[in-house]
């Protein structure tokens, strides 16, 4: 428990050492609302646009805000850190845990981006051109050629050892499910086969999916960089909802519910916006900042 409760100090505080630092960019995994929005739909026509809200847009550049969380994510030995530890605490809950009787079948379930594949190449290209999620994600898809976050080959290669059943939760897209499953052989990881790769159909939560996995097992772990990764409960909750319901979940966190990193993009950042991807740059700054709660210097 100690170890845990090390995790759990440290992990708290790099991320909110990242979340004070930088905001956030486009969800890339969760919402079909911001997959529906283009950079074309959040700009007013230039005939409509009075002086000052054009002398405003020019000063609002949502993909430049991003180049902090990505710059940590891509360049930080912390980063790779923080993965090595979660995962390594996976291995040890997986251990505990099949000493434990189950009814059904073990089962972990996983995320995949930003969870076990890395998109920060992509988040990394977005930033330095100045586009906005979803411009060139597809492509970035379709290369299929993510990197593996660190730490996570090896669990999952272990938890196939032991007889476990791998899910792989993921909020891509059906028409993405070849070139996904092409990055997973990529990298050899185990049981990435169709009917272990469960996409977005019509919905983002990952509640029915997760039902889906639970007719017939006992699901012993979850891993995942968002908090709807892990429980219906979170789904669509704004800010302070969801800094309640992990409260009052605490308990699951580092024993069967294990989170990641990901400064860059996540339903932390559609909190924010009350899940209203579609707002203007000029909207989306507005919120950011509106979010924070300053420190005020005595007079
Ligand atoms: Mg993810």
């Amino acid at each position: 428990m100690a170890v845990l409760q090390k995790y759990l100090f440290r992990f708290g505080i790099i991320t909110t050492l990242c979340f004070s630092v930088i905001s956030g960019c486009a969800d890339t995994d969760t919402t079909d609302e911001q997959n529906e929005t283009t950079t074309d739909e959040t700009k007013p026509p230039e005939n409509e646009q009075n002086n000052e809200t054009a002398e405003t847009a020019a000063t609002v550049k949502i993909p430049e805000q991003n180049v902090m969380s990505t710059l940590w994510h891509q360049t930080s030995g912390e980063r790779n850190a923080l993965y090595y530890q979660g995962y390594y605490i996976s291995k040890m809950m997986l251990d505990q845990k099949l000493t434990e009787n189950t009814e059904k079948k073990r089962a972990v379930v996983l995320d995949l981006d930003e969870t076990v594949l890395d998109n920060d190449p992509y988040q990394a290209y977005a930033a330095v051109n100045g586009v906005e999620y979803p411009e060139g994600w597809d492509q970035w898809i379709e290369a299929a050629n993510a990197p593996l976050l660190p730490g996570a080959l090896e669990f999952l290669k272990y938890a196939d050892e032991q007889g476990v059943d791998i899910y792989y939760i993921s909020n891509r897209k059906e028409e993405q499910r070849e070139a996904t499953i092409k990055n997973m052989e990529l990298h050899g990881l185990p049981q990435s086969t169709d009917d272990r790769v469960l996409l977005k159909t019509e919905e983002s939560s990952k509640k029915a999916r997760r039902d889906q996995v639970l007719t017939d097992h006992e699901i012993i772990l979850l891993l995942g960089d968002n908090l709807a990764d892990f429980a219906d409960v979170f789904d669509k909750q704004n800010v302070p909802e969801r800094k309640q319901s992990v409260d009052e979940l605490k308990d699951e966190f580092g024993s069967t519910f294990i989170v990641f990193p990901n400064p860059m993009y996540g339903d932390w950042e559609g909190a924010v916006y009350e899940y209203n991807w579609d707002l203007t740059p000029e909207e989306k700054d507005a919120k950011r900042k509106e979010a924070m709660e300053p420190f005020e210097p005595a007079s």
